[in-house]
């Protein structure tokens, strides 16, 4: 059988970052790679209780078919969760997906064609970038600092690039950076999405996990004219399991996201969104998120410490104040995947940076975890990798 895919279908079965997840899932290994919250966080007996509370009191609009647009109990949550981001709407601007990554996917399905330019973070979140390639997305890389996005290089890409159909980015917490945009850069990045008149994907999957420094506004709470798509989840607050995530935006964009959502899956599972709105009409989701934080923040100044510790002089890496990532850059590598070979060699696994890049890599560059390392273990595997990186950079 000759099997005729479309131009969507990836030409290669090669899936790098599959194989970096399979080896690093091997028990032997230490794994930094994996982007996974903590499951011993994950509360499962309050889930419980609120799946019985459903079965009992709503089990068969639970089962049957629901909207498109969302279960109006869990849009009203959604509603109360996004006020905390500074964004004060209603529920005509609210749809439910399946996860943060099926917004990206219905957002690049709606926006883009074969060539459309998409300009991204350099680096960003990987999926995307399958999600926006699949579409034909031709990608520009606008370079970032400690501060985030550099809001130079975006208003040349935009020069450049004046039919671009999207500024896709992830102002906090980035991924794979653990970088936050500053609030400066914020309203000038809003300034030339006007100016420009070109659509912001803002995606804050992580937003909520700030252990250190002020909370800085959304993109969404600034923005007067409707030029930004905001976009959360539950999977890094409460279970990445229960696939709920949601899109807010401007009513007719909601209208056609909802379109859009009923052609791809008519509806995000009825049931995981009633026992995520049950769960927290029975709980304070807040407290739930302080104790993620601290964990995280506990596992983070761990790492800090072993990194500086152990690694080598000359080895750059971001200070994240949240989230669950942060990234090293190690000078005067050529070939990423050299590091990640000498790092696995001793039994520890990270992310190289190459596919976080829309075009152009920065070799040397890698991606770290910690929300997912028990405590007792990170300066082992820390020490284990300063060794390989040392190795490598004696080379
Ligand atoms: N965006 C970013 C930046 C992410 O890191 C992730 C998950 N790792 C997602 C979106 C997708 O998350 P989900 O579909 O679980 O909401």
């Amino acid at each position: 059988m000759t099997y005729h895919f479309s131009n969507r279908v990836p030409k290669s079965d090669v899936d790098p970052v599959g194989d970096i997840l399979k080896v690093a899932g091997d028990p032997k290994v230490m794994s930094f790679a994996g982007g996974l919250p903590a499951p011993e966080l994950f509360p499962v007996e309050q889930v419980k209780k609120a799946a019985d509370a459903v079965f009992d009191q709503k089990g068969r609009a639970a089962l049957q078919y629901g909207s498109s647009q969302g279960v109006p109990e869990l849009r009203q949550v959604i509603l109360d969760r996004v006020k905390v981001e500074g964004i004060e709407t209603d529920a005509d601007h609210v749809m439910v997906a399946t996860g943060s990554q099926q917004s990206i996917d219905l957002t690049g399905k709606m926006f883009l064609d074969e060539g459309s330019v998409v300009i991204v973070e350099d680096p960003t979140y990987l999926t995307a970038v399958d999600v926006f390639r699949s579409y034909g997305a031709r990608f520009v890389g606008v370079a970032m600092d400690e501060e985030g996005m550099k809001m130079d290089a975006l208003e040349k890409a935009l020069q450049d690039n004046p039919e671009a159909r999207l500024i896709y980015t992830i102002p906090t917490f980035q991924n794979p950076t653990g970088r936050t945009m500053t609030l400066a850069r914020r309203q000038k990045l809003l300034a030339l999405a006007e100016k420009y008149d070109v659509m912001v994907l803002e995606d804050n999957p992580y937003g909520a996990i700030r252990w250190e420094g002020e909370n800085l506004p959304s993109l969404k709470s600034m923005d007067k004219t409707g030029h930004v798509i905001y976009m959360g989840t539950l999977s890094k607050i409460l279970a990445p399991g229960l696939r709920l995530g949601w899109v807010v935006a401007e009513p007719e964009l909601i209208k056609k996201y909802t379109m859009m959502k009923q052609s791809a899956d008519l509806h995000t599972d009825s049931l995981a969104q009633y026992i995520a709105a049950e769960y927290f009409a029975q709980n304070d989701i807040n407290e739930h998120i302080a104790t993620i934080t601290n964990l995280y923040h506990k596992r983070e100044q761990i790492m800090m410490a072993a990194i500086d510790k152990y690694f080598p002089a000359g080895v750059k890496h971001s200070n994240p104040e949240g989230g669950m990532f942060l990234w090293v850059m190690v000078p005067g590598v050529d070939d990423t995947q050299v590091l990640f070979d000498a790092a696995l060699d001793r039994n520890v696994a990270i992310v190289p940076g190459d596919p976080f890049f829309g075009n152009e890599t920065i070799p040397g560059t890698f991606r770290m975890n910690y929300s997912n390392t028990p405590e007792d273990k990170i300066e082992d595997g820390v020490k284990r990798l300063a060794e390989a990186i040392s190795e490598v950079m004696a080379q």
